[in-house]
């Protein structure tokens, strides 16, 4: 990167860290967290940082510059000490989501790959050589768009309800935050989970995914006689019976015939569901529509079932949740890949929650950038690009985005 470009992301950062200062918040016991911060030139991990107070961390912040904050989800004795010394005490339970996880059609579209010998690029997926000068080594660049976006947010909104029903956690212990990238984080911090250890949580993972989980033991069958119909989940029913009734439900309401087919139904019984749409409507105020259509056997609403079961299931990062010495980024710090910073929220706001509103940490002035390739793209109500080898004058926001991924260059 260019020293101007550099230089510039500097500035911005130091300034942000001395302006928004207070917005920095100590987490809950202060003093047994590690903290660690990614150098902004340098790409190096500092870790095992321990702070005393609220002040220190702020003042190191405008001191040393990170291009990302971290802070463990765990408590130790000694957190600045090496790893092995530290002294676990127990660790808050964490979820990552991030659209990186997520299959969305658009990934083809805005992803990048960059030759790492030669610089050539192309959209997608990277191949396995370089077409222009036959190496192997690639940089992969994602891009927070704004359907990969609402897509994080729709697994978010499931995780919370997943941890709220299913798990019975308070929302006062619950705290869902955009990332400041392509994601969310939600972190619960209660007492019940701080000794669980990594296998427990990686059981929770299990449950949140829907990993293994069988309909026939979440209600699918066939009812005792006399007339041994397919009998099924209910709407009202608690846990992942209740899901696999909504995701079915959620289903039918909408699907096409290749829909069905593509899940593996055979024309006819498509057909025959298409049909008799309305009746599987109606059949929700009682007990479903497993027994209601004569020839759709248990084979065929077991496919629907499994299904609506990857529906349901909320795509998270699986190594995150187990890992009890994780490092999480710290609230209100900036983001290295986007100079947005990461924002926590209120859960009854999560519909309606704008991450590229909520997440701009600059709102003044303007700077000249050489872009090299950009999709469209949104910072707060304003809409920029598509650039492809342009130079362009951008506010601070949407510079620092552009600049962060690498894509632009200051010009003086
Ligand atoms: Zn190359
Ligand atoms: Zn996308």
């Amino acid at each position: 990167m260019s020293s101007l470009s550099q230089n510039f992301i500097r500035d911005k950062f130091v300034d942000y860290y001395k302006q928004k200062s207070a917005s920095i918040l100590a987490p809950s016991s202060l003093l047994r967290r590690e903290f660690g911060f990614i150098l902004l030139e340098k790409k190096v991990m500092l870790r095992h940082k321990g702070f005393k107070n609220v002040e220190d961390l702020r003042s190191s912040l405008v001191n040393i510059v990170p291009s990302d904050v971290y802070f463990s989800s765990a408590y130790y004795e000694r957190p600045e000490d090496e790893m092995k010394a530290k002294g676990w005490l127990g660790a808050d339970l964490v979820f990552d989501i991030d659209a990186d996880h997520i299959p969305t059609p658009c990934a083809a579209l805005h992803d990048l790959w960059v030759c790492s010998s030669c610089g050539a690029s192309g959209r997608g997926k990277h191949p396995k050589i370089c077409p222009t000068c036959g190496q192997i080594k690639f940089k992969e660049k994602t891009w927070p768009c704004e359907i990969c976006l609402e897509a994080s947010k729709a697994e978010a909104i499931k995780l919370v309800d997943i941890l709220t029903e299913d798990f019975g956690f308070s929302s006062d212990v619950l705290t869902v935050a955009f990332s400041g990238h392509r994601g969310y984080h939600v972190h619960v911090e209660s007492e019940s989970v701080r000794g669980l250890d990594s296998l427990a949580r990686k059981e929770i993972v299990d449950y949140v995914m829907g990993i293994g989980l069988e309909a026939k033991f979440h209600g699918l069958g066939k009812s005792n006689m006399p007339e041994r119909r397919v009998s099924g989940p209910d709407l009202n029913d608690q846990g992942w019976r209740g899901r696999v009734a909504k995701g079915t439900y959620d289903f039918l309401l909408t699907a096409s015939k290749n829909d069905l087919l593509k899940i593996g139904l055979k024309p006819i019984h498509a057909n025959s569901l298409l049909n008799h749409r309305d009746a599987i409507l109606e059949s929700w105020k009682k007990k479903g529509p497993w027994g209601i259509i004569q020839h759709i056997s248990l084979e065929t609403w077991t496919k629907i079932a499994e299904y609506s079961v990857e529906m349901q299931s909320v795509k998270i990062d699986t190594v995150v949740t187990p890992d009890v010495n994780r490092l999480i980024r710290l609230p209100n710090s900036l983001h290295g890949k986007t100079g947005l910073k990461k924002v926590e929220f209120s859960i009854r706001d999560i519909d309606d929650f704008d991450p590229l509103k909520s997440a701009v940490a600059f709102n003044d002035g303007l700077v000249k950038v050489d872009v090299s390739e950009v999709p469209e793209f949104r910072v707060k109500n304003q809409i920029y690009g598509p650039f492809k080898k342009q130079k362009v004058e951008l506010p601070t926001a949407a510079a620092l985005m552009l600049l962060c991924k690498g894509m632009a260059k200051v010009v003086q």
